[in-house]
């Protein structure tokens, strides 16, 4: 596996692959990697392509200097998890190199500020459009892969598609499903920041909500979680308040809940189709 770190190196890495037609797979991810990412990574396998993961845990997105601070890193580890993987390149850059130098002024629709994650973690959304138009642009990738447990990061994605890459290249956005261990807990690097106890208490709660909805009228808060929020959307609707414009009709008639809840200090999201 090449590891590369600089952006001027991975322009080139791939103009070369391109120029022999080959296809590339991006993997976007900011490390500490677990079997939802190896998902992603299985996914791409159906697609004859290049492999490249990406790992660069973004500034720009935390809200908190503390949460960034203690975003779990396990480099070397991960290293390994890829290459076991068959992935062909991991693209670990630095921030200096992949972050823009100049801001552009980013107005995104109205729902990434307003609405689920994005109504308690102002300039999240926005950080994140900064990270993945520089790694698209620098990559140029063939189909890129992203899980639905950040949902709403998925309809940024599908909404940067819509804007910048639709008509000048054919890349594919590629959803894949939430990957959850025995108990339910969807994973996430976070999830390594729980103690057992945590865990099990806030896994728990999740499969509450999830099997009994009366918990979305009363989100009771209690020592061990305070809810942030729980709603229920209409998919459709939820992608249009979001400025796709282009809304599947299979989206019609489905539902989600949606929620983000705070175990200690530490916040976790889940979302799943209702009927
Ligand atoms: P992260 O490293 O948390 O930024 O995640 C990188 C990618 O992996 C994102 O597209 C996430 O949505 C995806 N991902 C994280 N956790 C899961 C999971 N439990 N199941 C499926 N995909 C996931």
């Amino acid at each position: 596996m090449e590891i590369i770190t600089s952006k001027k190196e991975i322009t080139h890495y791939t103009k070369f692959l391109k120029s022999s037609n080959k296809k590339i797979s991006l993997i976007p991810t900011m490390g500490n990697l677990h079997d939802g990412h190896l998902s992603l990574i299985k996914s791409s396998e159906d697609y004859e392509s290049i492999k490249i993961a990406s790992l660069f845990v973004n500034p720009l997105q935390f809200n908190s200097k503390e949460d960034f601070k203690n975003y779990p890193s396990t480099i070397d580890k991960d290293i390994k998890i890829l290459q076991k993987n068959n992935i062909d390149c991991l693209f670990m850059p630095d921030k200096n190199d992949i972050l823009p130098k100049d801001f552009e002024n980013i107005k995104l629709p109205w729902g990434f500020n307003n609405l689920l994650c994005g109504k308690y973690r102002p300039g999240h959304f926005e950080g994140v459009y900064i990270i993945v138009k520089q790694l698209i642009d620098a990559i140029n990738p063939d189909y890129m892969f992203f899980g639905e447990k950040d949902y709403q990061q998925l309809l940024l994605i599908k909404y940067i598609h819509q804007e910048f890459y639709k008509n000048i290249n054919k890349l594919l956005i590629i959803s894949c499903p939430t990957i959850r261990d025995a108990s339910g807990l969807a994973l996430s690097s976070r999830n390594n920041l729980l103690n057992d106890k945590q865990k099990t208490l806030v896994s728990k709660k999740i499969l509450d909500i999830r099997e009994n909805l009366m918990d979305l009228k009363t989100p009771l808060n209690n020592d061990d979680f305070s809810i942030e929020y729980i709603e229920e959307w209409n998919l459709s609707n939820l992608h249009s308040q979001h400025g796709l414009l282009d809304i599947e009709k299979k989206l019609n008639n489905k539902k989600r809940i949606f929620l983000a809840i705070y175990v200690g200090k530490v916040r976790l999201i889940d979302n799943f189709e209702i009927q």
